[in-house]
């Protein structure tokens, strides 16, 4: 996978996308991750790419030719016209299955605003995804490109240890993931749930689907509505009563 980023902050994505296990996984060669400066396609000697909206109003908006011209030389270089996100809180809201839908693609350019935005004529002529990370405004598009390009990489073959850890977590088939417990058996008084020392396969992962449909009821009775459930586990959900816990 290569992701091209186009973004006023080159360096804001490069550090944080280059640490941990994406980072690794560049130097692996599994994925490869460059950001394009748009000043850099600034077309006075101030390098200035932003501009007063028309017709009045608060801040500043971001001139078309700069990323334009980006997105331009980006697409000449590498030789195709990948998909092109625009991160705005006006878009479709990234979801998993967006991210798996995502990490089928060779390239991905992810266009990155500032300011009160992007001046709409260049959005009309390159733009093929609006996609936002959720319903608040942030200052810029850097964080949303970083949390996208960080969910669609751990779905890339390879760039997790284990594989099928991103198969069985949160989300995927809309339940949230069982509890997870590690050493010691015991911590100040709470113990580790007995079956998950049994060694029994069967019964653990009976025990741990059980718990994810208790908690998506309990946190996220929204899911349940995609969920796949057996009749079993609908009678399970009409008796809990989380209210009684408060
Ligand atoms: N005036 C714009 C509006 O009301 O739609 C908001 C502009 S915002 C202050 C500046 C930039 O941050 C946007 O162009 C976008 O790239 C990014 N941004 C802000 N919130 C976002 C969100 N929830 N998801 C994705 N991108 C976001």
């Amino acid at each position: 996978m290569n992701y091209h980023i186009l973004t006023l902050f080159p360096q804001m994505v490069l550090d944080g996308l280059h640490t941990s296990i994406i980072g690794r996984a560049e130097e692996k060669g599994l994925l490869h991750i460059e950001a394009v400066d748009i000043r850099d396609y600034a077309e006075n000697k101030h390098n200035r790419v932003d501009d007063y909206p028309y017709g009045g109003g608060a801040g500043m908006v971001m001139q078309p030719g700069p990323v334009y011209g980006a997105w331009k030389a980006l697409a000449d270089r590498i030789g195709k016209k990948p998909r092109l996100i625009y991160l705005t809180p006006q878009g479709r809201v990234f979801d998993q299955a967006m991210a798996e839908e995502f990490a089928r693609e060779e390239d991905l350019v992810f266009l990155c605003g500032h300011y009160e935005g992007i001046d709409e004529r260049v959005l009309e002529m390159i733009v093929t995804d609006y996609v936002s990370i959720g319903d608040y405004v942030l200052t810029g598009g850097e964080l949303p490109a970083m949390v996208m390009i960080d969910c669609i990489s751990r779905l890339i073959p390879g760039v997790l240890n284990n594989d099928v850890s991103a198969e069985f977590e949160t989300f995927h088939d809309s339940l949230l993931e069982y509890p997870q417990y590690t050493r010691p058996e015991e911590f100040m008084g709470r113990k580790v749930p007995p079956v998950l020392l049994s060694g029994h396969h069967e019964n653990v992962a009976k025990w741990r689907r059980e718990q994810s449909v208790i908690r998506t009821a309990r946190y996220r009775p929204d899911l349940l509505t995609k969920a796949d459930l057996t009749e079993k586990e609908k009678e399970l959900i009409k008796t809990l009563d989380f209210q009684q816990e408060l």
